[in-house]
């Protein structure tokens, strides 16, 4: 049996006037779905922990994070097609303004204007026997990697994650020279960054100047078995988003683009939905990753959650339903990210499987109606085996 895993980023939520956006929106693809399956809630990485979307996803194709989770900048770098060496140390960046020294927008207004050209100049820099490779990816966002001897990924970030401070100075966390190059490599390239983008041209045109590079989430290159040899089927990703796009290139899943995918509330994901349709012809284990839901979470917007969740039910899970049979079907998030507090939360997320399965009581895919089905609750590192077992692709353990 084949399997569609469907996750759409930061769908759980807290409540805002008595409701989740989940219990607001009207979503009857949804219920039918919990009505035949079976339900649960699921901590995607363990009780009580705030999953990112990489630890979170790496832990529902059941590889533990807390083991092989190097930081975020590898899988940046492989959702948009940077190869890391061994000894690479690889992060993330935005494009941020400063004022008088000072961080005021940590994403230059979201403003892509321009971006293309300064990308090139930063990628000019240059350090002694320390090579650097800078692309741009989605928006404000960029991905930088080091390249040569001695480096290390044990250093802080030069993002200060906060408005009105200067960019933060790397340091080194292990006091080893390897760190400590590398975290003065970081600073110099963030005053190199600072001295070449704000005598720019393009930053006299644009609103907000992109006059620094800020960067986190060093990382090396992730020792990771690959999905099809581990489980023994062949895997593909549908997604617009560079870091999980990166997550399912580590393990070998093959990454499916899709036009008019963007990652944001606008993207077209009728299209995402057919072409993981589609996949399912080929591939044995298909993985569908939406990301509006979290976008509107990370905006505050509770509306515009609850309106994506209303165009997932119609566009996404309704033509699912219709067309996909035989297939075990997960729908579920990789974390919750509550309106309240715009950000990752530890709450657990619902999760409902179609197939053939114990089917409980639960007839509305909500947090709170979830929370009351057969699966009860489950850890993400888990579902892998929930899948395999339901598809009977499960080896017996024992005799
Ligand atoms: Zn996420
Ligand atoms: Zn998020």
């Amino acid at each position: 049996m084949k399997s569609l895993l469907i996750v759409c980023d930061g769908m759980g939520d807290r409540l805002t006037d008595g409701k989740t956006p989940l219990e607001a929106a009207k979503t009857p693809n949804m219920d039918k779905f919990a009505k035949k399956g079976i339900t649960g809630i699921m901590d995607t990485v363990r009780t009580g922990i705030r999953p990112g979307s990489d630890t979170a996803h790496l832990s529902l194709f059941g590889y533990d994070p807390f083991r092989v989770y190097t930081g975020r900048g590898p899988f940046e770098a492989a959702g948009v097609g940077l190869e890391l060496k061994r000894g690479d140390v690889a992060l993330r960046c935005n494009f941020a303004t400063l004022k008088n020294g000072k961080v005021i927008d940590r994403r230059a207004g979201r403003d892509e204007y321009g971006l293309k050209e300064l990308t090139r100049e930063v990628s000019k820099i240059k350090f002694r026997d320390t090579e650097i490779k800078f692309k741009k990816c989605a928006g404000h966002r960029a991905v930088l990697i080091l390249r040569g001897k001695g480096l290390s990924s044990r250093v802080t970030d030069t993002d200060p994650e906060t408005l009105n401070v200067p960019p933060a100075r790397s340091r080194s966390i292990d006091g080893r020279p390897e760190s400590r190059k590398t975290a003065a490599i970081l600073n110099e390239f963030t005053r190199k960054t600072e001295e070449i983008l704000s005598e720019h041209v393009i930053n006299k045109r644009r609103k907000l100047p992109a006059n620094v590079i800020l960067c986190r989430g060093a990382g090396t290159k992730p020792e990771l078995e690959s999905f099809e040899e581990r489980y023994g089927m062949n895997a593909a990703c549908i997604s617009a988003t560079a870091l999980i796009k990166g997550v399912c290139n580590s393990i070998g899943m093959k990454v499916i683009d899709v036009k008019g995918a963007t990652g944001h509330v606008d993207s077209d994901i009728s299209k995402k939905a057919k072409t993981a349709i589609n996949a399912l012809k080929k591939y044995d284990f298909v993985f569908l990753h939406i990301k509006g839901t979290d976008e509107a979470s990370h905006d505050g917007d509770f509306n515009s959650k609850k309106e994506m969740i209303e165009r997932i039910d119609r566009e996404v899970i309704g033509p699912i339903l219709e067309k996909v049979k035989d297939t075990t079907i997960v729908l579920t998030a990789d974390h919750s990210t509550p309106i309240s507090i715009r950000q990752h939360s530890a709450d657990p997320v619902p999760i409902a499987i179609l197939g053939d399965v114990r089917t409980d009581q639960v007839d509305k895919f909500t947090e709170r109606e979830c929370s009351k089905g057969g699966l009860n609750r489950i850890c993400g590192i888990d579902l892998m085996h929930i899948i395999l077992d339901l598809s009977d692709r499960a080896e017996l353990f024992g005799a």
